[in-house]
């Protein structure tokens, strides 16, 4: 999930205690290491994952791992298919709340709200996105202690985002035919090197 905004400059702590800054358009200059993201139309994008089953070490570093991918690439959200790895593990962090979402249940949802909706698997690529405007969802922690939440307004849209990746759901989904033809056009261009 990426929210479209102007550039800014960002410190967040990761789950084991490290210091990530982020300065903005800097960002193009830091060389990217760890995980890769992958871009659609990378067939991992459309598995529905699989849940989480052992609580261990691996898991929180893995959580670790994505954590700092996402905020290398000023995501908002992130989940596990997008790097590759098909398991029920999402993260958002926004507002200066960092989620950690293992094996996450929608309980209930309520009203409606659209915004522009981006994606770190479609990068530069944002439309508007009807979703609801509560939430309230339960999922595991790294732990495995369950956790329920209850959010709104952009916080909810990015747990669907995320949620939905985990069932190999894109926000492309939820376009007009005409709009998602584009975006896929553009997208197997990109794939194939014949974009710009
Ligand atoms: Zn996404």
């Amino acid at each position: 999930m990426r929210e479209d905004t102007a550039k800014k400059t960002t410190t967040e702590k990761t789950p084991s205690g490290d210091e990530l800054k982020i300065e903005g358009s800097k960002i193009e200059e830091l060389k990217i290491e760890g995980l890769k993201i992958k871009v659609y139309p990378d067939p991992v994008l459309k598995i529905p994952a699989t849940p989480v089953e052992r609580f261990d070490a691996k898991l929180s570093s893995f959580v670790d791992e994505m954590h700092k991918a996402m905020l290398l690439r000023e995501g908002v959200g992130l989940a596990a298919p997008q790097v590759g790895v098909s398991k029920k593990i999402a993260i958002i962090t926004y507002d200066g709340v960092f989620y950690v979402l293992i094996n996450p249940r929608l309980l209930e949802r309520e009203g409606e709200q659209e915004g522009e909706e981006g994606c770190l698997s479609f990068p530069g690529i944002y439309a508007p996105v009807k979703r609801p405007a509560r939430v309230k969802v339960a999922a595991q922690d790294t732990g495995g202690i369950e956790r329920v939440y209850e959010v709104e307004g952009f916080t909810a849209r990015a747990f669907l985002h995320e949620m939905d990746h985990l069932e190999g759901k894109l926000f492309i989904e939820y376009l007009s035919t005409l709009k998602r033809g584009m975006i896929r056009k553009k997208m197997y261009k990109r794939a194939i090197g014949e974009d710009e």
